[in-house]
Formats: C-alpha cells, sequence, structure tokens
C-alpha cells in the first residue's frame, strides 16, 4: 500500500532534534519576559481579510503565498502567513488597550506560506513573534533590535549582522514612491515581468527582488534615506544614536524594504552569510498605522519575528549541542533484575536522575552499547547473582572503572554516587 508522506515543505520535528526548539523557546521566553513581554497565542486560522488588508493586497504573501480556502459555508479563511496582524486584532478585539500593563506581546508558533521550498525555507516555518503597542519613542526601536541582538548572543549565534532603514511615513514616502516610479520608468525594459508590474501597484516591492537583472536595474535608483521628511530624518538618527549607546552595532542598509506593507519609519533585518540565499534570520519594523487600519485605537506598533528554522540551522553550526544526555544507564540481566531494574529506574527519575533502560533486556553486550550511543556516563549492572549478593557493580564508562553499590537503598546511594562525580 502506498505510505502516506507529510506535505511537502512542512516538517517533523523528531524527537532527536526536539531539543534545540526547546532551548530556543526557553531562553526566548526568558530573554523576552526580562524585557516586560508576556505571551499571546492567537488562533492559526483567521478570516482571509485580515492579511489581505494588513499585509497588502499587492505584496508577495498576499497575492502568491497564502494557505486560503473557503470553509463549509464559504467564508474565506487564511493559515496565518505571519503573526503581527493576529496580535493587532486580538488587542483590538479584547479592548486591551484599556490595560496599560498588557503593552508587549510576544508569541511563538507555526506560520504558513506556499513559498518554494528549499533549506531554511519551508512552507509551515516557525516564529518567534514580539509585538509593542502604544510607544512612539525612538528609544524604544532601539531597545527592541537590542532585545533581539541580546536573544542571539544568549543563544550563541555567530555570524550574523543588524541592517537597519527607515522607510519614511505616510507623508514623505508617498515623494520617494513617486521618484521611484519615475525612475523605473526609465529602466523598464531590464526589468523582470514581476517587476514590471510591480513598479505601478508596488514600486518599493522591486528592491526585494532576487533576480540579477532587476538588482543591475536599481544602479543609481533614488534612497529612501534623501528623501525623509524632519521628522523621521530625526526619528532615525536618535534610533541610531541609541543603539550606539546600547552598544549594538549595526549596518544602514538604504534597499532594505522588508516584504510587508504595513511598515513604516524604522526596518530592520538580522541577516547572514552563512545560510546560502535564505540570508534573512529575523527581521521586523514599525507600523504605526496599522493598528487603526484595522479598526483599532490610533496606536503605534513595532514588532519582529525571527525564524526559528533558520535561527536553529545556524546554531547547529555555531555549536553542538546534544540535549540532554542520560545521567545513568541501568542494564540488566535475568527477569528478577528486569523487574527490578524497572522499579529502580522510575524511583531514580522521581527523583530527578535522568535514568535510562533497556526495556525487554536483551544481551548485556547490546545494552552497553546502547548506553554508548547514548553518551551515558554511568552504566549500573543488575543481575539475578547481584540480587543475590545485594551490590551491584556500577561502570564509569569513560574510565571503565567499576564501584560497588550497595542495593539496599539503591536510589540514595546512587544519588549520592553521582552527585560526588558531578
Ligand atoms: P517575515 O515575516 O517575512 O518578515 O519573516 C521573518 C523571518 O521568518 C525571516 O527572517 C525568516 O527567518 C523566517 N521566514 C520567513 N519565511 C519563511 C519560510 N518560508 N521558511 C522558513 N522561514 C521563514
Amino acid at each position: 500500500m502506498e505510505r502516506i508522506q507529510a506535505i511537502k515543505g512542512m516538517n517533523d520535528i523528531l524527537p532527536s532534534e526536539v531539543h534545540w526548539w526547546q532551548a530556543v523557546e526557553t531562553t526566548a521566553r526568558e530573554v523576552l519576559e526580562s524585557f516586560g513581554y508576556r505571551e499571546i497565542r492567537t488562533p492559526i486560522v483567521e478570516k482571509l481579510e485580515l492579511f489581505a488588508r494588513s499585509i497588502g493586497e499587492s505584496t508577495d504573501i498576499v497575492e502568491k503565498e497564502m494557505y486560503s480556502f473557503p470553509d463549509r459555508k464559504g467564508r474565506w479563511l487564511t493559515l496565518r502567513p505571519e503573526a503581527t496582524a493576529s496580535i493587532v486584532r486580538a488587542y483590538i478585539q479584547h479592548n486591551l488597550q484599556a490595560d496599560p500593563l498588557v503593552q508587549k506581546f510576544y508569541c511563538i508558533g507555526p506560520m504558513f506560506r506556499h513559498e518554494r521550498p528549499q533549506k531554511g525555507r519551508y512552507r509551515q516555518f516557525h516564529q518567534i513573534d514580539a509585538e509593542v503597542f502604544g510607544i512612539e519613542d525612538p528609544m524604544l526601536d532601539a531597545e527592541v533590535m537590542f532585545m533581539l541582538c541580546r536573544f542571539l548572543e544568549r543563544l550563541g549565534v555567530q555570524g550574523v549582522g543588524l541592517h537597519i532603514n527607515s522607510l519614511g511615513c505616510r507623508r514623505c514616502r508617498p515623494d520617494f514612491r513617486e521618484a521611484l516610479t519615475a525612475f523605473l520608468a526609465h529602466r523598464a525594459g531590464e526589468l523582470c515581468p514581476d517587476c514590471d508590474r510591480r513598479r505601478h501597484v508596488n514600486p518599493l516591492r522591486v528592491f526585494d527582488c532576487k533576480v540579477e537583472r532587476c538588482r543591475d536595474a536599481l544602479d543609481g535608483a533614488p534612497e529612501l534615506q534623501d528623501y525623509l521628511c524632519p521628522d523621521c530624518r530625526d526619528h532615525f538618527h536618535r534610533v541610531q544614536s541609541y543603539l550606539s549607546d546600547l552598544g549594538t552595532p549595526f549596518e544602514l542598509d538604504p534597499r532594505m524594504v522588508r516584504g510587508l506593507d504595513y511598515y513604516m519609519r524604522t526596518t530592520f533585518e538580522v541577516v547572514t552569510d552563512r545560510l546560502g540565499a535564505q540570508n534573512a534570520v529575523g527581521g521586523g519594523g514599525r507600523y504605526d498605522g496599522l493598528m487603526k487600519d484595522l479598526g483599532g485605537p490610533d496606536l503605534p506598533g513595532i514588532g519582529f519575528a525571527i525564524g526559528m528554522e533558520r535561527l536553529i540551522l545556524l546554531l547547529q553550526q555555531s555549536r553542538s549541542h546534544s540535549g540532554r544526555v542520560p545521567d545513568l544507564f541501568v542494564a540488566v540481566l535475568g527477569d528478577r533484575a528486569l523487574r527490578e531494574g524497572f522499579r529502580l529506574v522510575q524511583g531514580l527519575r522521581a527523583r530527578g536522575i535522568a535514568a535510562e533502560f533497556s526495556y525487554g533486556g536483551g544481551s548485556l553486550k547490546s545494552q552497553m552499547r546502547r548506553a554508548d550511543k547514548l553518551g551515558v556516563p554511568h552504566v549500573l549492572i543488575l543481575g539475578d547473582e547481584e540480587l543475590e549478593s545485594g551490590k551491584a557493580p556500577l561502570r564509569n564508562m569513560s574510565s571503565k572503572e567499576q564501584v560497588e553499590i550497595s542495593l539496599a537503598d539503591a536510589e540514595t546511594a546512587l544519588m549520592e554516587y553521582l552527585r560526588r562525580c558531578s
């Protein structure tokens, strides 16, 4: 019979790799909560309209990448492609501005985009998402980026850089858009068909295009920074000086526009040269008009999302982490020893010792091989003879030395021995 496989681009996270995920999640929670963020969990499915209105009709995500489908009543639903829109929706729906403590949120979970899968790009992927509402001060922009860098540092990620830009605001961006449209009109013949269409509907998107000839065509294009109004210029300048005060290195990247329409003013990305084409590990920016556009109060917002798959790929390159190695393996020989060993393992676990066991026994050789594979430092060898004598050997797997453990109160004896070794 044909075997059913997982959907292309949607991955199982197996027990052998789940520790990476747990380590990233634990560190994320610790860092985010120390900066005053609180967790929010929103549904994975939302009305299509939420994403179309927030991300922008003419973005790649909305045009090509969303998993949307009608439900049984013909209402269009979408598997969330990102978290910001859902969090803003929840904030408005539950009137959370009435509770001034709840202004910083984070969310960890799966997102869905119908992209062409390759290393670091999947159809179901996971993000750690952070959002702050109600604060327009550039000090917050700097803090958000500082926090993102602190998080990566805490994890030990290497080979990443922070790139920043300002996209201006609703007052100054139209001037830039006009200048860019005029510039692109002269280069129309050199653009790929997608960009040729984009230059009419959403010309800033052309900066996102990965096609070589579009990149060349953008040589000499106008730069956003030359079009910023005095307020945006001042905001961006202050973001940079606060980042410097915090000792966070950054690079200006005047072409970074990001793929979502709601961004304005500060945008940023953490990039790496270690993941091939998928060079963005995380990114975000300010979206001061989004809350109002979605029918809520006119509150500013800023946030970012980190791609967990890419982060874990980087971590795997930066350091080795094999998860929790068991403290002890109990090898057994004979039926009585099997039952005694089983009981002992459960007792040790209840007292916080990571004990392992070969259910069903097997030969001593195969049990030792398994213990070796797990990297367990100590193996207790329990046979019917040992049970008779009330003593069993505990083998140190690297030195091969053995000590005798009294079985009268084996749990306590083992715990004391392991404590002395650590
Ligand atoms: P975005 O929401 O597009 O700003 O993306 C934020 C981060 O999510 C990116 O920097 C990536 O690390 C990650 N990401 C976005 N799309 C994908 C994808 N299809 N597969 C894996 N990670 C992704």
